[in-house]
């Protein structure tokens, strides 16, 4: 029976455990399939407060790591397929074993949506990038493009406009979804220029020259072209990891899980959730980390009670 078994090891749940481990609650934590989060997809991160010259995802989040194991937390590798919340004592499956937990936490992230063709895994952090904010900086004074036609894609588009001289925002549709402040915002703006009707279908480009360009068609006439870019950022939705959760646990009508205003408190007493599986707004890694060391503060005082 563990006091905390926490999901996930992102920068939400690596916090998470920092503070449980350093409140003696021994906690366990299971990695995922990607350990260390969405931040491992990344390369330079230079808004994480504490870094002035910038720390590679990939070493942020090991840093994470060895710091929660340095106060105790038992960190696993495994993917848990199977939660049953409904009442204490909680259990939570991965590969083929059981725990059981007092308090949960879950830090399960979200998932970018990403296209679907080989390249973009392949220049994921060389050119392509699912984030703005973190990655806008690197393409000063150069051409992009933004994929998508919602909300994300016009804020980050008018983001980009900071940096890069010119973005060709490119729909797959002839209207947008977006709603119509963002559009009007991203159709006023001088350095974007629309591209209707049109999917990307490769990415040209390797890990050491970055993005060259992107082979494109027209759905309507069926057209391919090919864009010359340095970037390609992708804002087509994010999926939280909520999965496993469906039926047990509130959900908002995106899957996103509902927590308590100003609390990582659930609807279920003991299970709290942080970072991005509850957060469609602001998405960062700090507010994620920030969020961890709530659930795991929360956790410690329902312990206690
Ligand atoms: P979204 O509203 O689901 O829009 C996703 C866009 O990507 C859609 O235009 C969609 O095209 C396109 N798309 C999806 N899959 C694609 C694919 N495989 N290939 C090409 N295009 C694809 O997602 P979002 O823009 O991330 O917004 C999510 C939610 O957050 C929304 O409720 C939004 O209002 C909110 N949000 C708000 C703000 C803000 O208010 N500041 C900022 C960001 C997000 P179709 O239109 O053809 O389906």
């Amino acid at each position: 029976m563990r006091n905390v078994v926490i999901i996930g090891s992102g920068p939400a749940g690596l916090t998470a455990a920092i503070y449980a481990a350093r409140a003696n609650l021994q906690p366990l934590l299971i990695e995922g399939k990607e350990p260390g989060g969405q931040l491992t997809l990344t390369t330079l991160v230079e808004n994480y407060p504490g870094f002035a010259d910038g720390i590679m995802g990939p070493q942020l989040m090991e840093e994470m790591k060895k710091q929660a194991a340095r106060f105790g937390a038992e960190i696993v590798n495994g993917y848990v397929h199977r939660v049953s919340l409904k009442e204490g004592p909680f259990r939570v499956y991965y590969g083929d074993q059981e725990v059981q937990a007092k308090t949960v936490i879950i830090s399960t992230g979200s998932s970018a949506k990403l296209i679907g063709l080989e390249a973009e895994k392949r220049l994921m952090g060389y050119g392509v990038s699912t984030c703005a904010t973190c990655d806008g900086f690197f393409f000063r004074g150069k051409k992009i493009a933004v994929v998508g036609g919602g909300d994300s894609a016009m804020e980050e588009a008018t983001f980009l406009t900071k940096f890069a001289s010119d973005i060709s925002l490119i729909h797959r549709r002839d209207t947008l979804r977006a709603s119509k402040i963002m559009q009007d915002r991203a159709m006023k703006n001088p350095k974007i220029k629309f591209v209707w009707n049109t999917v990307v279908e490769d990415i040209y480009g390797d890990p050491q020259s970055g993005v060259t360009g992107l082979a494109l068609r027209n759905i309507k006439t069926d057209q391919t072209s090919r864009l010359d870019v340095d970037g390609l950022f992708l804002a087509i939705g994010h999926n939280p990891n909520t999965e496993i959760f469906r039926g047990q646990i509130d959900l908002d009508e995106r899957g996103y899980i509902r927590t308590q205003p100003d609390s990582t408190r659930t609807n279920i007493p003991g299970v709290f959730a942080c970072g991005d599986v509850q957060d469609p707004v602001f998405r960062q890694a700090v507010t994620a980390a920030g969020s961890g060391c709530m659930a795991a503060i929360e956790a410690e005082r329902w312990l206690e009670h």
